[in-house]
């Protein structure tokens, strides 16, 4: 992934149409390119700030069925998802795990109900079940999680479910639409819609946010798969659309893992406001949330309100013997999902049910919205069929359903490493060849030095903040840490990508103000 290299193909054949445009790099859009790519369409994604810089990278880090989904009856969606699951976790071993999960459970009735429900699960997963849920007794349950409170607990539900590293799946959707002869631009916003004398869609005028340089881009099929952001599109299409979405913020804290002490998986799964409350093992530490807080504004950088922080500490407090308080939260990050709003009464939401939504307007602009990262590929899949069966491309069969990431070329490493695939070897080889980079950028943090070099010779950082947020995990583990990892990073980013000493002093500085949004 070079980019200069990629913007020249939008330099070589300015004459020559794309097939598909995909507007937004998130989970949907990032798929949908792959998933194009691998029919063989000329594609082109373009991402106005990082790729998964939106909700994208800000999710509960689980490729699942959606057991709450289940407890609202939606069973298609839940088998639909449950099926994803075991493609994904099959596609993409080295990014993807299973975790064990626990429900605490205090009444005879809540035994019956969770064990019943989670056969269930269970049920629906087929052959693609990732081991079969149980009850354990109250002894058994503290075996497992030392740190729950006891009191009045009857015993604990043991289920499985996926866990995954999502920005890091969003940068491999990305190279693996490269290797496939797509191009894939950061910073590079679509700005308006082009159109023919007959109003219908051609193309999108888009603004390369580096050089400030301006392209008009032609395509058959310009896809809408900005996420929170559609609306802001179909305002391209049509200026007097009415607004469709109304953001609800989830959050989620990040806690040191002397908190749990457990490898599996906390799941509430009703708290007060009525809300499943996971407490999650990732990389050492312990993902707790998440809210669900509708809020006015659409923002790239979404912050959490104090009371939602409070609450997550409050509720998780109410079932660990060591109640977290705000100095241990070690990151608190928040992400958008949409709610349907009601054009005619904006005030007025409905949850948009978890299942996607792809429509077609009048001008030819198809629009994907919703569904969860688990569903990626298969909405990538429908929004391409639809595409076909409305005749605006010929007809090509999906093959995303074995796409692998992960080659086999060499054995899976077991540690650390393991989630760059293929190419964790380039990685130890730039160690052997230079053991200085073997040195971490942080005591606090688990990444090396040659891991920020190999990162800028392949996966397109442009920022301190795409190397410390998406392509390593670093501002998720520990804000502070990171921001004091910032300018090691910044001085090993700018040798790798030929910045100066200006570009390292403003990066330090733009890193150290969004780092506030998180602690
Ligand atoms: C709190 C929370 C927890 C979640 N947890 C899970 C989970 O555990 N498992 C799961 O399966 N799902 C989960 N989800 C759902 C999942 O995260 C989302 O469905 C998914 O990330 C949405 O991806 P997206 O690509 O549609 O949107 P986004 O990731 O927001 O991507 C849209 C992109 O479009 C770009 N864009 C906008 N306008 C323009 C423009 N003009 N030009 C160019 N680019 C533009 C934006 O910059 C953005 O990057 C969770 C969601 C939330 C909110």
């Amino acid at each position: 992934m070079n980019r200069n290299k990629l913007i020249q193909t939008l330099l070589d054949e300015p004459q020559k149409r794309w097939d598909i445009i995909v507007i937004g790099g998130g989970a949907t859009g990032l798929g949908i390119a792959l998933d194009a790519v691998t029919r063989g369409y000329k594609t082109l994604l373009l991402e106005q700030s990082d790729f998964a810089k939106g909700t994208s990278s800000r999710s509960t880090k689980l490729v699942h069925g959606g057991v709450r989904y289940m407890a609202q009856g939606d069973i298609l969606l839940v088998i639909e998802a449950l099926h994803e699951r075991g493609l994904m976790l099959k596609n993409a071993p080295h990014l993807t795990g299973n975790q064990e999960f626990v429900i605490p459970v205090y009444t005879f009735w809540d035994v019956f109900l969770y064990t019943v429900g989670l056969k269930f699960y269970d049920l629906l997963a087929g052959r693609l079940s990732m081991g079969k849920s149980y009850f354990i007794n109250k002894s058994k349950t503290i075996g497992r999680l030392p740190l729950l409170k006891s009191e009045g607990l009857k015993g604990g539900i043991v289920y499985h479910d996926g866990q995954f590293d999502d920005s890091r799946m969003a940068v491999a959707l990305a190279r693996a639409s490269v290797e496939n002869g797509g191009t894939v631009l950061n910073y590079f916003k679509v700005n308006s819609l082009l159109k023919n004398e007959k109003g219908k869609i051609t193309g999108v005028k888009a603004k390369d946010l580096e050089s400030g340089a301006d392209y008009n881009i032609t395509g058959k099929l310009v896809i809408n798969a900005t996420g929170v952001f559609a609306d802001e599109i179909h305002r391209m299409d049509d200026p007097l659309s009415k607004p469709t979405i109304r953001p609800s913020q989830g959050v989620h804290i990040v806690l040191d893992n002397s908190f749990l002490l457990s490898n599996s998986a906390i799941m509430i799964p009703k708290t007060d406001d009525g809300r499943v409350l996971f407490a999650i093992p990732w990389y050492g530490k312990v993902v707790v949330g998440t809210t669900d807080t509708p809020l006015d504004t659409i923002t790239l950088e979404p912050r959490a309100l104090e009371e939602e922080t409070d609450f997550i500490l409050r509720t998780a407090g109410r079932y660990l013997t060591k109640p977290p308080k705000r100095g241990d939260v070690k990151c608190i990050f928040a992400g958008l999902r949409p709610l349907a709003a009601n054009p005619d009464n904006p005030e007025a939401t409905r949850e948009v049910s978890r299942r996607h939504k792809i429509s077609l307007s009048r001008s030819g602009l198809l629009s994907i919205l919703g569904g969860k990262w688990t569903s990626y590929r298969r909405m990538a899949e429908e929004t391409i069929n639809k595409a076909i069966k409305a005749g605006i491309i010929e007809d090509r069969k999906c093959t995303t359903r074995n796409f692998s990431f992960y080659s086999n070329s060499k054995p899976l490493l077991s540690d650390r490493l393991r989630i760059y695939g293929d190419q964790a070897f380039e990685i130890e080889k730039i160690i052997t060849e230079q053991p200085d980079l073997g040195e971490l950028i942080h005591k606090e943090l688990p990444y090396t030095k040659a891991e920020i070099v190999w990162i800028c010779r392949n996966e397109m950082p442009r920022t301190v903040e795409d190397m410390l947020a998406r392509r390593t995990r670093a501002l998720f583990l520990d804000a502070r840490a990171s921001a004091e990892a910032g300018p090691t990073v910044a001085e090993l980013m700018a040798k790798e990508l030929g910045f100066g000493k200006q570009w390292q002093e403003c990066e330090i500085s733009r890193y150290n103000n969004l780092i506030i949004n998180y602690t």
